[in-house]
């Protein structure tokens, strides 16, 4: 078959494939490491990692030889039967989120299903409150998406599941106003990372759980972005001090390879769920089980906890050095970030940065987010660094 170009590419994609995702902005062909080459040619520092997920950049051996033994050996069985890469991997999970004894999980296959794994959870509580954040992001099937916040992405599919109470996050009397008996559940996010890398406040998260603690509420935390050692801890809520119900995890945990994760912690809330009461066909398969225990025990080999926060707090430092006019800051934490821009041009910057080079992210106008793979090096980042200053030129700030 002759090499096609991205232009070739694009036009089938318009033809074949439903337009949820607009036009994508190229045809990637290969990766190794942090780079990935598109259909042209072009080679690409990926500062954004699939969206938080390729956790070891592109082509890693730790996943390449958990993928290829465990896809010559079993790669599906169907949840009659147990692997043990998926007890395994469910051992782990507990153990580096310090859940304590009784703790359990249910595997799913997205973020989305694991936040939809969560909302069946709490409705086992026999309440149907849910308490949610403004700006949240926590996926988009139908039950998720009565939690997660934009409008734009809710109102087509109205009406969604009903007493969801969206709060301004880190506004501690509105969680006080809205956490009560009827409440089976609050969901935060430690770092909105849809919103533009919003943190929410350690504090914020502490009264979370007093209140949720007082009312007999579920206090759930949303890891599929922050989870997984993205912010220099295995999980974000770690660095708050406080111990959740459960916590949702997916996107970094298989490297790129789709897992999803419900982890409840204790034995009361890990009974909620009982035989019967929830399930998915590819859920917790040995393949995607396999990737994950690659992924953990790389991120504990290769000592990659503290080699984020290291090269993050570099690239906050270096972004912050930078001292330009159109940068207010640099928000977030360990390899989870957002530059802050003082206008709203990260349309273009992203533009910008795509054509010299480097895929970045604009989850809103004003910031760009970067989210690259953990195992990024600071050379990579200095070269990002470096070009930032040209991918501004000429951009005015606002006010
Ligand atoms: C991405 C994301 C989700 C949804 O995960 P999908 O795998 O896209 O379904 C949920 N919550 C948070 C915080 C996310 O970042």
């Amino acid at each position: 078959m002759p090499a096609l170009d991205n232009a070739t590419y694009l036009d089938r994609y318009a033809q074949s494939l439903i337009g949820v995702y607009g036009r994508p902005k190229t045809v990637l062909t290969r990766g190794q490491g942090c780079y990935v080459w598109d259909a042209d040619g072009n080679r690409y520092l990926d500062l954004l990692a699939g969206i938080a997920v390729n956790a070891l950049g592109h082509g890693h051996p730790a996943v390449v030889d958990a993928l290829c033994r465990q896809g010559a050996s079993l790669i599906h069985v169907s949840n009659f039967f147990a692997t043990p890469p998926q007890i395994e991997l469910a051992e782990r999970l507990i153990s580096v989120a310090g859940a304590p004894a009784g703790s359990a999980v249910f595997f799913a296959n997205s973020g989305t299903e694991a936040i939809e794994a969560a909302i069946k959870l709490s409705r086992r509580t026999a309440r149907t409150g849910l308490v949610a954040a403004e700006a949240a992001f926590h996926g988009r099937t139908t039950g998720a998406l009565a939690l997660t916040h934009k409008q734009a992405y809710r109102e087509p599919f109205e009406p969604l599941i009903p007493s969801v109470t969206h709060v301004p996050l880190n506004d501690e009397a509105a969680l006080r106003a809205a956490v009560n008996a009827d409440v089976a559940a609050v969901f935060l996010e430690p770092l909105q990372g849809e919103a533009g890398v919003i943190t929410a406040e350690p504090a914020y998260l502490q009264l979370a759980r007093e209140l949720t603690a007082a009312s007999g509420t579920l206090l759930i935390i949303d890891e599929v972005q922050t989870g997984v050692g993205r912010t220099g801890t295995w999980f974000a809520f770690q660095q708050a001090g406080i111990v959740p119900d459960a916590i949702t995890v997916a996107k970094g945990l298989g490297a790129g390879v789709p897992i999803g994760a419900l982890v409840t912690f204790g034995p009361g809330v890990s009974g909620l769920l009982t035989a019967g009461q929830h399930g998915t066909t590819f859920g917790g398969n040995p393949l995607a089980a396999s990737v994950g225990l690659a992924v953990l025990d790389t991120i504990e080999s290769e000592n990659l906890l503290a080699h984020v926060t290291c090269v993050g707090n570099h690239l906050r430092d270096s972004v912050v050095a930078l001292d330009h006019p159109l940068i207010r800051g640099v928000r977030g934490a360990g390899l989870l970030r957002a530059i802050e821009l003082s206008a709203d041009v990260s349309a273009v910057v992203t533009d910008r940065a795509l054509a010299a080079g480097f895929i970045v992210n604009a989850p809103t106008p004003d910031a760009i987010r970067l989210a690259p793979p953990l195992v990024v090096t600071k050379a990579q980042i200095d070269s990002f660094v470096k070009a930032l200053p040209a991918l501004l030129e000429a951009l005015e700030p606002t006010s």
